[in-house]
């Protein structure tokens, strides 16, 4: 059975018109003939999604995205060769089926591989990474109408866990369920009363943890990252992984954003000192709407600084590649930093990551996403390898550019001992310690100083 014999009648609709590959239509009526004809034969779908491909489309123009997807397609047809056919199926979806017995995690490797080579492409450096849920037709999913949204759903589950592939299982349904209903109700009630919001600080509702960043090197405390917490008295702990993109959505993350600057400045004070008397630091994440209100944000940065009396090079503001890139948001980053504060560019590796554009940046410290050493210490001896010299690299990029190295997610004494190796000192991740409240976090500071052997 060809792919040409099963998407009859071949129509306009069964091709996307830019790729050429498969369209969805297409992919939807593959998978329900193929069904029809043989159920009972095994099937593997994976769905890969390109990370962040809209802020590429956003800031380097739609013509060079177009290039990405002509490029990537030619590139998967090429490498999987096997596959019964190749679709895109969404923007930044692409879909691989295998009809044969395949090995899946040879699969994702060669995709992991394949999209770890820059892209030279329109005078740009290109790099990006991308993200793969895997189902297959069998005990868990016996229908061809549930297989993709299978592969769909365990996308969904490597992204908020932050892997880079993840196969579906039959629970996962129901907790997308259950966080799709808490998702919505939250919306409602926030849209329709935006009051909401503002009560909720009033009350006190948001709490601040703080996870340490440690100079491993010094054993002495570098920063305290502030990140928010929703104490919602009907909904519990709400992670701000929920409520920020939608306080985004709803423009009110600039009220938000304001208070943690503020209450982060004044908790700043707190801070015991390391033993050198050096003060640890704060670092806030700044979202990338609140750059559209630039007034708003540079005044609570001013506020906060005055109110706290901090030195100002102890707030370091976070902000991810997408936010960054644009002129009028160096003009923003810039001025923040001629009031002394430092920028941190935060989740380095998670998206498209221009080096031409990265080099141009004015920032003081470029935090590793946990992707680059998740594999360090691995079993898996390539991935191992792979991930320590990636790892080597971009911290000789860092280096040669003058950028603070901070390496997210160390979980292992043996990412920890590499990295040192590596001269990366400044690290963040539960094997130091989790996110903690303000006292708990004092007392880390302590604490670590004195472990100093
Ligand atoms: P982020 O800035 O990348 O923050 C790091 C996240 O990684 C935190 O999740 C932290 O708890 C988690 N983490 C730290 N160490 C480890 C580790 O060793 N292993 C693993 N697996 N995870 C680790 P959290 O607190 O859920 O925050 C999620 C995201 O929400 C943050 O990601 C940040 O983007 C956003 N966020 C949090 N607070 C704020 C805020 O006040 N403003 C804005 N704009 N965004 C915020
Ligand atoms: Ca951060
Ligand atoms: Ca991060």
């Amino acid at each position: 059975m060809t792919k040409e014999e099963l998407i009859q009648p071949v129509s306009s609709l069964h091709q996307d018109p830019l790729s050429g590959l498969v369209s969805r239509i297409g992919l939807e009526s593959y998978l329900e003939t193929y069904y029809k004809l043989s159920p009972e034969k095994k099937l593997t779908l994976m769905v890969v999604e390109l990370s962040r491909f809209g802020s590429v489309n956003e800031s380097m123009g739609a013509e060079l995205g177009n290039k990405i997807i002509k490029t990537i397609s030619r590139r998967l047809i090429k490498i999987f060769s096997d596959a019964t056919l190749i679709a895109r199926t969404h923007c930044n979806h692409f879909c691989l089926i295998f009809d044969n017995e395949i090995n899946i995690d040879e699969k994702v490797e060669l995709l992991n591989d394949f999209t770890q080579r820059p892209l030279a492409l329109g005078g740009e450096v290109i790099v990006l990474t991308v993200c793969t849920g895997v189902a297959e037709l069998g005990a868990l999913i016996d229908s061809s109408a549930h297989l993709l949204h299978a592969a769909e759903v365990a996308l969904h589950r490597a992204k908020r866990d932050g892997l880079k592939h993840c196969f579906y299982q039959s629970h996962f349904v129901s907790d997308a369920k259950a966080v799709h209903q808490l998702e919505n109700d939250l919306r409602v009630s926030l849209v329709t009363n935006h009051a909401e919001l503002h009560q909720a600080i009033i009350n006190d509702e948001f709490k601040i943890a703080y996870q340490p960043i440690v100079d491993a090197g010094s054993h002495q405390v570098h920063a305290l990252e502030a990140l928010m917490r929703w104490h919602h008295p009907k909904r519990g702990i709400i992670s701000p992984a929920l409520f920020i993109p939608m306080a985004e959505q709803i423009q009110l993350m600039d009220v938000l954003g304001s208070w943690i600057i503020r209450r982060a400045c004044m908790d700043t004070i707190s801070f015991p000192a390391n033993r050198d008397g050096s003060r640890p630091g704060v670092s806030i994440n700044v979202s990338g709407t609140q750059f559209l209100n630039p007034e708003i944000l540079m005044h609570s940065v001013q506020q906060a600084l005055n109110e706290s009396g901090i030195e100002p090079h102890r707030l370091k503001l976070e902000i991810t590649e997408s936010t960054a890139f644009g002129m009028k948001q160096i003009d923003i980053v810039n001025k923040l930093r001629n009031m002394g504060c430092m920028i941190a560019l935060d989740d380095f590796g998670t998206g498209f990551s221009s080096l031409t554009q990265l080099i141009a940046m004015p920032i003081d410290y470029l935090k590793l996403d946990t992707s680059f050493i998740r594999a360090i210490g691995s079993e898996n001896s390539q991935e191992d390898l792979r991930s320590n010299k990636l790892t080597r690299a971009v911290l000789s990029i860092a280096k040669e550019f003058n950028f603070k190295p901070v390496v997210e997610g160390v979980e292992t004494a043996i990412q920890c001992e590499r990295l040192t190796e590596y001269g990366a000192s400044l690290m963040q991740g539960y094997y130091f310690s989790k996110p903690l409240p303000l006292e708990e976090a004092c007392k880390f500071i302590v604490e670590f100083n004195n472990q100093q052997r």
